[in-house]
């Protein structure tokens, strides 16, 4: 049994559908990648996952229980915690309390404290900057909170859209450095990205969404090396890029 499974699933908005009965799976410590262009569906899959939007027809099946349409914050409760694309920072508040958020629903303090000083080290920028509006943060200092804290509410599975959406590349390198040490101390991760190279790379198995579809899936090595794949996807993820660009023949 995978950690979550989706199945079937389709969704509308209004009278347009996003999504026309996708079938994905994440099992327990995978990073599993959903990728694909603009408008694919893949920020909807996310977001019906975390319960902000209701299946018309399909399951959300996590750790055995079927979870589709229950209410977001019963979702987060169980460990499924997403990170927005936007990240969903609260401006005004200071690191500090955007991170205490995060940990709100953990009842053990000495657990918190110690996921809290692990989080710290990971991205030491935050805490030299933990009295500091978040809102006068860099973006890609938002992206490392927006992550800090979504670690500290205890995850079992991280939804992330676009981590690295309008990020410098060294940053977006660093911020996947640390994705990936989160993920091998055991965190599974379930990451939607347009930078398609970036994402099979750090992923074990990927999903290709087109228009609401899986129209492929498989170990992210061998749909990296796909010449369709390369085509539609890694092409246009190039230009974006500075580890492209140095290589952009
Ligand atoms: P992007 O990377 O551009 O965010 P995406 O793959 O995440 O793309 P979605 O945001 O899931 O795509 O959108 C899937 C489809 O649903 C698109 O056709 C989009 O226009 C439509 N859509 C998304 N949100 C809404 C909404 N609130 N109302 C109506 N249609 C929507």
């Amino acid at each position: 049994m995978s950690l979550l499974e989706v199945e079937n699933l389709s969704v509308w908005y209004g009278p347009v559908q996003a999504l026309r009965g996708i079938s994905l799976r994440v099992d327990d410590g995978e990073v599993v990648a959903l990728i694909g262009s603009n408008g694919a569906g893949k920020s909807t899959t996310l977001r019906t996952i975390s319960g902000l939007l209701k299946p018309k027809t399909g399951s959300v099946r996590f750790d055995g229980r079927s979870i589709a349409g229950r209410a977001p914050h019963s979702i987060s409760r169980m460990g499924i915690v997403q990170v927005p694309e936007g990240r969903g920072i609260f401006d005004n508040l200071t690191v500090e309390e955007n991170l205490d958020l995060g940990g709100y629903l953990v009842r053990n303090t000495a657990s918190l404290k110690k996921s809290r000083d692990h989080v710290l080290a990971l991205f030491p920028i935050l805490a030299q900057r933990l009295k500091q509006p978040s809102g006068t943060l860099s973006g890609g200092e938002q992206q490392m909170l927006a992550l800090a804290r979504a670690f500290l509410a205890g995850p079992r599975v991280l939804l992330l859209d676009e981590p690295s959406l309008g990020l410098a590349p060294q940053i977006v390198q660093n911020i996947f450095r640390v994705l990936g040490e989160i993920n091998r101390e055991g965190t599974t991760i379930l990451l939607v990205e347009q930078n398609a190279r970036l994402a099979l790379r750090l992923a074990r198995r990927a999903y290709v969404l087109e228009t609401g579809q899986i129209q492929a899936h498989g170990p992210a090595r061998e749909l990296a090396a796909s010449d369709a794949i390369a085509k539609a996807y890694l092409g246009t993820s190039l230009g974006n890029s500075s580890e492209n660009a140095a290589s952009s023949d």
